[in-house]
């Protein structure tokens, strides 16, 4: 009976959204938010005290300069962009669920540049009239690729799409068993196929595909030879698979049109980087390959993007499918790919201003020196509870790319005192900005091949909060 009425009292005494509001708008900091956001943020806490107090959750008498804070608190978080920066010392580079490939100085500048202006996006300022939204960036694909005609989608799942669609609809498409790749988020190249109205036609075994097996399966009903790039795993030991300029030859016979999807996709031998070799856009193109896809924004090191190099006289059918004007790519993605482009005119450069490509050939001994730097740092907080040890660790290149290839990096193991790895690397990710680590063997590691420099007082302020 006691607790009834204590329940029913504090309900009453819960104030009304207006006399809230009016506490709030009298302060300062509030003048230019927006009445609706407070609004949303008094109901939001009044609700949530009712529920509480119904739940007898509290019973403490109602505290008003408490309920002012956390209207306070729960109006800072709605103001708050949901897509915000992350610190990203996982040593994943291109890291899908952290943004994939951070852009070029060169690149965010330019965006920027075509972001506050109008543009020649489909206009041909020599001749006066309407231009095409691709002739940005196709010389420059085709002058790295050495390939006739370029164009690019909204990622490289389009392109695919796009590609069958324009090649082989209603047709068979003939595919190595070892090659029906799933990469992450349910892009399955089967289910890829019966999306774009092809039937998918598999040959070989999941260990070993031989020219025959081509050869066997062309019929009258076949519309094309798709060869796809296992980037996300390798299949090792007794294997055999066709190559690129076998499938060429065997469409020239049978003239029937050869297309790869790279997935990743790179300009770059980064075997010059003592890494392993991943097939080039270049190789694929040389090979005689009518027509490849790739990704801008995996090993490229560019904005998300799908790009198809190839025949001109194909590349000119894609353009007509009445499906690209769904897939087009936006003014901004362009502009930021155009620019990473023009940066591999020159390979080092390209590995110098890229930060994808920088990461992944930064040398061991650099990624070392960063840990033992970030060390130093942080031990000037001399705090005891705080262990700090350098790790040799190992990052992945991640987006699907060179997937056993581990490079040899440094990380800082945090330890604290009282703290499990767990309750660390969740404290650090509660921190704003967010970072994220990893946890291996129990100890929580921040890997530096993926921290930025500038990123290193995020790191200590986190720390600090954590420590306090
Ligand atoms: C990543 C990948 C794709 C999809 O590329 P997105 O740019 O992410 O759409 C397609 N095929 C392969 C083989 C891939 O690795």
């Amino acid at each position: 009976m006691k607790k009834m009425d204590n329940q029913e009292n504090l309900l009453r005494k819960l104030p009304g959204v207006d006399r809230i509001l009016e506490r709030i708008q009298e302060e300062q900091e509030y003048t230019g938010t927006p009445k609706s956001v407070l609004v949303d943020a008094i109901r939001f806490v009044i609700e949530k005290k009712r529920v509480d107090i119904l739940q007898t959750k509290t019973s403490d008498d109602l505290n008003i300069h408490q309920l002012l804070s956390d209207v306070r608190q729960k109006i800072a978080m709605i103001m708050k962009p949901n897509l915000r920066r992350t610190v990203n010392a996982t040593g994943v580079v291109v890291h899908t669920n952290l943004g994939r490939s951070l852009l070029a100085k060169e690149a965010i500048e330019q965006v920027i540049e075509i972001a506050s202006n109008y543009s020649n996006l489909e206009f041909d300022i020599e001749k006066g009239q309407r231009g095409l939204r691709y002739s940005s960036v196709e010389d420059i694909l085709c002058e790295i690729s050495g390939a006739e005609s370029a164009m690019v989608v909204n990622n490289n799942a389009a392109a695919v799409l796009l590609c069958l669609e324009t090649m082989a609809k209603g047709k068979e498409v003939i595919v190595s068993r070892g090659e029906l790749v799933e990469i992450g988020g349910s892009f399955r190249i089967p289910d890829v196929m019966a999306k774009s109205g092809c039937i998918l036609k598999e040959v070989g075994t999941t260990n070993r595909t031989h020219p025959r097996d081509y050869e066997e399966a062309i019929n009258e009903n076949t519309g094309l030879l798709l060869k796809v790039h296992t980037s996300n795993y390798t299949i090792t030991g007794f294997t055999a698979e066709v190559s690129l300029p076998e499938m060429v030859k065997i469409g020239k016979k049978n003239n029937l049109p050869v297309m790869e999807d790279l997935g990743s996709g790179t300009f770059i031998d980064f075997s010059r980087y003592g890494l392993t070799r991943e097939p080039t856009v270049q190789d694929s193109v040389h090979a005689g390959t009518d027509i490849v896809t790739f990704s801008g924004d995996k090993l490229l090191g560019g904005p998300q993007a799908g790009i198809i190099v190839g025949k001109k006289e194909i590349i000119g059918k894609i353009r007509k499918n009445p499906l690209t004007r769904a897939l087009r790519i936006d003014k901004l993605t362009l502009a930021a790919l155009e620019s990473t482009l023009r940066l591999y005119r020159d390979p080092k450069n390209a590995a110098r201003c890229i930060p994808t490509l920088r990461m992944i050939t930064e040398p061991y001994e650099q990624v070392h020196q960063k840990a033992d730097q970030l060390i130093r740092i942080l031990e000037e907080l001399h705090d005891p509870r705080l262990i700090l040890n350098l790790k040799t660790i190992s990052s992945k290149t991640g987006g699907g790319a060179l997937p056993i290839l581990d490079i040899p990096s440094a990380g800082v193991g945090i330890r604290i005192q009282d703290m499990t790895a767990d309750s660390i690397e969740k404290a650090m990710r509660a921190h704003e900005p967010a970072i994220i680590g990893r946890i291996e063997e129990d100890l929580f590691i921040l890997d530096l091949r993926t921290v930025q420099d500038n990123e290193f007082s995020i790191i200590v302020d986190a720390l600090k909060n954590i420590l306090a």
